[in-house]
């Protein structure tokens, strides 16, 4: 499935050190300017490649951008009319990054002549981070399902064109070309048409949507900062956009001042942090998920009535931490079938389990399995431990990684139900990664993959999977298909502190 990689160096000199690279790709020596680029844009050899990148030296055009420093085009914007998407440039950038390189993403703008200072700044202005005389003639009239433009700083902003170190910028710039190659060879292998499965449900649940409104309406109501015990939700990019809204995450209530008002997150929270923000006189708005609300009662049931209560979970997990608050005396954890033929209980007829709400449910029957053999009295939960969120898309998935080459799951490496996504996919023997967002996904995995299927933990913003499924699409043709296995319709009221009348 891989096309032909070609690579358009404008100059000789930039085609030269482009070839001196080991193992450099194809590599087409095509003119400087827009009227050579134009010409060499109708040859068949340019016209037919199925990935074309434009690489050479470049005009810096965003102030604080050095010699040698590398810029990967998002979009090419012509001189008049619409920009030409590079859809694919973040996984790009992320090969480029991961060899060291100093690689910044965004427009680069196809100019008919030398940009002066005055033209930098108005492009600047704009948006624009390097400027060229060639990307736009040779890409536009190309039929290669995948494009790219890397240009490495010659000039940088704000100096004259010609002054005694421009020659050294120039040379430090070619040098820097031959290391371009692994990426760019990556790029091409990775180039070609593609197939998106995206499982369905994926991205957020109630209780994180939940959990999200009630930081956001605390902000409108009371203004910044308000305080957050621990990450909200487990997802990195929610935690940022909240900070700049000014929420502020703290570990442990001492960080917080006195009087102020503090979240506690969705994982919820034993009731000695609850005893300790009522003696700090804190203003608590309880952001606990309704269904691990739900573990913590059957928690206290089970203890109160006599039961060593084992709670199958992730050791240090918040939930897990929170959980076994309620009666931590009566409490035992255990993490999989090994520490299950060893747990030790005061009374084997007084034995109950439950569960954390983001396992994965074919690992946990394993255990409870040892559990029963070993205590016959075992008392399960009332009703289902492992939440509808994490059992949908733990189906969801699984229904398209029988097709899937390759299986990607967008979401945080501290999110428990991101994780066990990712084991899912590889007991069903699918090679499968954990993404924050698209700048982690590794060219490397998409060589020679046809098929890939794509889904997002519960904390996942939606965005984060449209920004995958973009950057694929930058690779050459794309078809998507969404597997919707459930539809969900549960709904969580914010608590009364956050309600409006
Ligand atoms: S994953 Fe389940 S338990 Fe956790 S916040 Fe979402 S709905 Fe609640």
């Amino acid at each position: 499935m891989t096309g032909t990689l070609l690579v358009c160096a404008p100059s000789g000199r930039e085609a030269t050190h482009l070839r001196q690279a080991p193992a450099a790709p194809a590599v087409a020596r095509t003119g400087v300017g827009p009227l050579a680029s134009a010409r060499a844009a109708a040859s068949p050899r340019v016209r037919h490649a199925d990935a074309l990148a434009v690489v050479g030296i470049g005009a810096g055009v965003a102030a604080g951008l050095a010699p040698g420093d590398v810029v990967v085009a998002s979009e090419v914007r012509p001189p008049h009319g619409a920009a030409l998407p590079c859809s694919s440039a973040p996984l790009l950038a992320h090969a480029l990054r991961r060899q060291g390189l100093p690689v910044h993403v965004g427009p680069v703008a196809s100019v008919t002549h030398v940009v002066t200072n005055r033209d930098r700044r108005a492009l600047a202005a704009t948006g624009v981070l390097a400027a060229d005389m060639e990307s736009v003639w040779l890409l536009r009239p190309a039929q290669a399902g995948a494009r790219a433009v890397v240009r490495v700083v010659a000039d940088p902003a704000g100096e004259p064109l010609l002054r005694p170190g421009t020659l050294a910028h120039v040379r430090r710039a070619l040098a820097t070309l031959p290391e371009l190659a692994p990426a760019l060879t990556a790029w091409g292998a990775a180039a070609g048409p593609h197939r998106v499965l995206l499982a369905g449900p994926r991205s957020f649940c109630a209780g994180v949507v939940r959990a999200i409104e009630v930081v956001d309406r605390a902000l409108d109501q009371r203004g910044a900062p308000v305080y957050v015990r621990k990450q909200i939700v487990h997802n990195s990019h929610v935690v940022r956009r909240l900070q700049e809204r000014g929420a502020v995450f703290v570990d442990e209530l001492d960080e917080v001042p006195a009087g102020a008002t503090v979240i506690f997150s969705a994982h919820g929270v034993a009731p000695q942090v609850r005893a300790q923000a009522n003696r700090r006189g804190l203003q608590v708005i309880d952001a606990t998920c309704p269904l691990v609300a739900k573990v913590h009662a059957e928690v206290r049931r089970f203890a109160d009535g006599g039961d060593t209560v084992i709670l199958i979970g992730h050791h240090g997990h918040e939930e897990a931490v929170g959980t076994m608050g309620e009666r931590p005396g009566a409490t035992v954890l255990v993490q999989d079938r090994d520490e299950a033929e060893r747990v030790q209980v005061p009374d084997p007829t007084r034995v109950s389990y439950l569960v954390q709400t983001t396992l994965a449910a074919d690992e946990v029957s394993g255990i409870v399995q040892v559990l029963a053999r070993r205590f016959p009295h075992l008392q399960a939960p009332p009703s289902e431990d492992i939440c509808y969120a994490t059992t949908n898309r733990q189906l969801a998935l699984r229904a398209v990684t029988g097709q899937a080459q390759l299986v990607l799951v967008v979401g945080s490496a501290n999110s428990s139900n991101s994780q066990r996504l990712v084991e899912t996919a590889r007991r069903c023997g699918v090679p499968a990664h954990l993404i924050d967002d698209v700048g982690g996904l590794d060219l490397g995995w998409l060589a020679g993959v046809a098929t890939v299927g794509l889904t997002a933990g519960a904390s996942a913003p939606q965005e984060l999977v449209d920004e995958v499924v973009t950057a694929i699409g930058g690779l050459g043709p794309l078809q998507v298909h969404e597997a919707r296995l459930v539809e969900e319709n549960v709904h969580f009221n914010v608590p009364k502190e956050v309600r409006t009348s």
